[in-house]
């Protein structure tokens, strides 16, 4: 059974990392490092001052944003990877959100049949959920992950210090996943939530952590997605779709977890319809949802673009649209068949 890393949240200081990087170096013959633009500034500079293990590691830079998911980004990674020498004993440290361990886990884990990779997510979306599990990928033809591989991470170490230069609009990213994290497996989470709100930097870091331990707990279950990790799709059919539709739509696209929120209030509309969720939980949840995120006004417009989308997704099978409803707070049920007609009237 392959398990997923525990993330290692370094609260203190790096030394755990560093102590971490020196026992191993000796394993690999070159390290790397991956950042976009914002985090080779934030988060990678504080890490060369005081993480020696990786002061001779080369380091490549990539745009901020999910653009950077992209073929001929990846393609410019292999070759730069390659001009520098690496071989199959080389490690890549991917320090930054989910584009880049995203994108970085894909390098690596193609890159000459696979290298080692290390994540260090700085965002909270990264650490409450992309950095863990094992999922890589890059987005083709406006199609989110459509291309990618399962491998997990060699580790994981979050600092949660680096959140303190986060923007706000992606605290709210993050908060997204972490509140769907609670609503699928863990009703005392959502209390919590529901009662203190988002809360940016005042978040509890508890929270985070426990956030984080569900997403392991659900991976360990089911590394490959064949069951019980489908539950952690609750609010991606629609919400990877109104997503990439942002991209063309928005002059600012809209962020992964605010098109993920979006998805979860019509994936609950649809599921009240189908008699699955009571209609006070479906109420409740869309009131804290509009606390928080803005629905887009372009929903019924492209209807038809939204539900092309959402019939490429990856876990329809055999044409049909399978998605994941909640039955109550802390309870789903999966692979639900969903018709067109169901999801373009909650586009309305
Ligand atoms: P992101 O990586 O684009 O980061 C968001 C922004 O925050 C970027 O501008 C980044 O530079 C900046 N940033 C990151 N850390 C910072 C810090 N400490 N201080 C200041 N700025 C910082 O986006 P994200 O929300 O972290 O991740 C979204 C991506 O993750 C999407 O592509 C999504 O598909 C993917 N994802 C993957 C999984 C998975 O299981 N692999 C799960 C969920 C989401």
């Amino acid at each position: 059974m392959i398990r997923c890393p525990k993330i290692k949240y370094c609260k203190k200081d790096f030394k755990p990392f560093n102590d971490y990087l020196n026992k191993i170096k000796s394993d690999y013959s070159s390290i790397y490092i991956l950042a976009d633009t914002h985090t080779l500034d934030l988060c990678v500079s504080s890490l060369l001052v005081d993480v020696d293990a990786i002061k001779d590691a080369e380091i490549f830079e990539v745009n901020p944003g999910e653009l950077s998911k992209d073929i001929e980004i990846a393609t410019g990674l292999w070759l730069s990877l390659s001009e520098t020498g690496a071989d199959r004993s080389s490690l890549l440290i991917n320090v930054g959100g989910g584009v880049v361990t995203d994108l970085g886990g894909w390098v690596a884990s193609t890159f000459k049949r696979g290298i080692d990779f290390i994540h260090v997510p700085t965002s909270l979306l990264g650490m409450v959920d992309a950095a863990i599990g094992g999922k890589t990928g890059i987005d083709l033809e406006g199609v989110k992950n459509l291309v990618g591989t399962f491998k997990m991470p060699k580790a994981i170490f979050a600092f949660p210090r680096f959140l303190d230069t986060l923007p706000e609009k992606e605290w709210l990213s993050g908060f997204a996943e972490l509140f769907k994290h609670a609503l699928i497996a863990d009703p005392e989470l959502w209390d919590h939530l529901e009662t203190s709100g988002m809360g940016g930097l005042t978040l509890n870091p508890e929270w985070i952590e426990r956030a984080s331990r569900i997403k392991e707990k659900v991976v360990d279950s089911d590394f490959k997605e064949s069951g019980k990790r489908k539950v952690l799709n609750y609010g991606h059919t629609l919400g990877h779709a109104i997503e990439s539709v942002s991209f063309y739509m928005d002059d600012e696209p809209m962020t992964h977890g605010n098109a993920i929120a979006i998805g979860m209030k019509l994936a609950n509309r649809i599921a009240v319809k189908k008699g699955i969720l009571p209609l006070s939980v479906s109420k409740k949840l869309e009131n804290f949802i509009d606390r928080y995120y803005k629905t887009p006004l372009w929903l019924e417009d492209q209807n038809k673009d939204i539900l092309n989308l959402v019939k490429k997704d990856k876990k329809n099978l055999d044409g049909i649209i399978k998605m994941v409803f909640l039955k109550n707070i802390g309870e789903t049920l999966i692979d639900v068949d969903t018709t067109g007609d169901e999801i373009i009237a909650v586009l309305r």
